[in-house]
């Protein structure tokens, strides 16, 4: 089967924040979000101008016979500069972006991306891969300063799903495929890839590969590297395809190499993935806890246990009251189950009754949980929107996310909150909230994932979050707690990254480096040098 489907382009994106432009919060309503938070502006900074950036002509010019596939606009040059993490939406709003790329290529077939890293190499441009721009660890803007010029290399026009092989439940799928397109391609046929990122609407295939990404489920298949059974990817030395293979042992994976490759080592232009049924019996519940840690244990059993929930997320109680799960200092676990061929209400009681004998309380009336339930979601989707209504109002408001065994956990989430919690404190005078909730759990530790809201310091904003992330990554480090679980390393964690990872390792990842971009322009400053 060949998919002829286009990805949807009519409504604008934000070129400066997360997803519609149309869909921010107005003005009236970033200064409600700010009353709440100390310390904050009294005013809303504006929504930044692309003509205010003044950006100037590009330093190269693409040959003539690729000329059709890139583009010089300043509107789309800026959209490309940064991705959408906090310290982005900030350097967008104080006037001071990354830097902006010189030309955007918008490929249409491999042929296109080999023409365009050869032309590349022999001028020294940057090439740094964009997907769905939604990467939160700087892993899209170019930071050096030793190439002539910037490529964005965007992949959203390779957006197709190219075949489906329902007797083997898989599909070959374009890298630039976006989340929401993705899956109406998969519908018809009654499949569904079930990987679903909070960014999944604004992310595509090729991100996910390329970063490792974490779906929303909290057990079982929920990482992008259980669903890849064959990758193929463009780099300066080649193209090259892995075979499609249920499973195999011969030597290390090539995908495994590929995978996480955060654009270093090549370009990622499709993949064949394991699809799947899409799930008919759902149910859900909520369970709330007075004590965190009674939770902490009650999660743990039930990631021990063979129940597979779909979702397992521990909120604390701060995390409960910011999404509306809770309002009443109780910490509180969203429960789900799905299935494409078996009721799952039976899965749910006995998770429930795990979670009671832990201390959990669950509200007799299926009722209440599914509120709470279904005010954690939408508030989840919602956040990203909010969290750049808060920057606009001067104020610190980001995630970032880790994993570690279950031994470190309690000590690691209680020291997160005080050290960072504390050094906010000390950083703008006003108190900061730190809250944490589990998004991935496993039989051997769990993934903790943290807010971190506090006042800014009025256009140093992003370098006091710098300060705080760097308490943070000091904290996780002492716990052996990786930098990141799903976030990717990007530049921003290049630090943390080179600590943890093996010598031996490093010095192979920079030989592969160096055989597969000789010229050193893949996205270069993420992952080696
Ligand atoms: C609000 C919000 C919520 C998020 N939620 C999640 C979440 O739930 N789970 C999660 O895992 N992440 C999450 N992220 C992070 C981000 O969405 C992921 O890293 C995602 O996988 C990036 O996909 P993308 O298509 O946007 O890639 P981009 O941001 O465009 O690129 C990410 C990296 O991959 C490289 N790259 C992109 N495409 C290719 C390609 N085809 N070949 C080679 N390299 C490529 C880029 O150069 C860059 O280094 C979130 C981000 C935001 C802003």
């Amino acid at each position: 089967m060949t998919g002829t489907t286009a990805q949807p382009t009519s409504r604008a994106r934000s070129w400066w924040g997360w997803g519609w432009a149309d869909a921010h919060p107005d003005d009236a309503e970033c200064a409600a979000m700010g009353a709440l938070l100390p310390g904050t502006l009294a005013r809303p900074l504006p929504v930044p101008r692309v003509r205010d950036l003044g950006i100037g002509s590009s330093a190269v010019q693409p040959p003539r016979s690729l000329a059709r596939l890139v583009t010089a606009d300043p509107a789309d040059r800026a959209a490309h500069a940064m991705g959408k993490a906090y310290r982005d939406v900030m350097r967008a709003l104080r006037g001071r972006p990354g830097r902006i790329p010189d030309l955007v290529a918008r490929p249409l077939a491999d042929q296109d991306v080999a023409e365009l890293l050869d032309w590349a190499g022999e001028r020294r441009v940057a090439v740094v891969p964009y997907g769905g721009g939604s990467s939160v660890t700087g892993g899209v803007e170019y930071r050096g300063d030793e190439h002539r010029a910037v490529l964005s290399l965007d992949l959203t026009a390779m957006g197709r799903v190219l075949e489906v092989d329902a007797e083997g439940r898989s599909a070959r799928i374009q890298a630039g495929t976006l989340g929401p397109s993705l899956e109406d391609q998969l519908r018809p046929h009654g499949l569904t890839l079930r990987h679903f990122p909070q960014s999944f609407e604004f992310s595509t295939l090729g991100g996910w590969l390329a970063t490792r990404a974490g779906g929303h489920y909290a057990t079982g298949r929920t990482h992008i590297d259980d669903f890849v059974q064959s990758m193929r990817v463009v780099s300066p030395a080649g193209t090259g395809e892995s075979w499609r293979l249920p499973a195999s042992g011969a030597g290390p994976s090539p995908d495994r190499l590929f995978l996480g490759s955060e654009g270093a080592l090549g370009i990622i232009t499709e993949a064949w993935v394991r699809v799947q049924e899409r799930p008919r019996h759902k149910a859900s519940a909520a369970v709330s806890f007075a004590d965190f840690h009674d939770a902490l244990r009650a999660v743990r059993a039930l990631a021990q246990c063979d129940l597979s929930p779909a979702n397992c997320r521990l909120l604390d109680a701060g995390e409960a009251a910011l999404s509306g799960a809770a309002q009443d200092g109780c910490a509180v676990l969203v429960l789900g189950f799905e299935s494409a061929d078996e009721p799952v209400t039976g899965r749910l009681e006995r998770a429930v009754a795990l979670a009671r004998s832990h201390g959990g309380r669950a509200e007799a009336a299926k009722g209440s949980g599914d509120a709470a339930v279904g005010a954690w979601r939408s508030a989840f989707l919602r956040m990203p929107y909010l969290r750049d209504g808060l920057a606009r109002m001067g104020a610190v408001a980001e995630t970032f996310e880790t994993a570690t065994t279950w031994d470190r956990i309690p000590g690691l989430i209680d020291a997160v909150r005080t050290e960072v919690g504390a050094a906010a404190l000390k950083a703008t005078g006003h108190p900061a909230t730190v809250n944490c909730r589990l998004t991935h759990v496993y039989p051997d530790g769990a993934a903790p994932y943290f807010t971190v809201l506090a006042a800014g310091r009025p256009g140093d904003e992003v370098a006091l979050w710098d300060d705080l992330k760097a308490v943070a990554g000091e904290v996780l480090h002492r716990h052996r707690a990786t930098i990141t679980h799903h976030h990717a390393v990007g530049r921003d964690h290049r630090p943390d990254y080179d600590r943890q990872r093996p010598e031996p390792f490093a010095l192979a990842l920079r030989a592969a480096k160096g055989a597969l971009d000789p010229h050193g322009i893949l996205n270069p400053g993420v992952l080696v040098d």
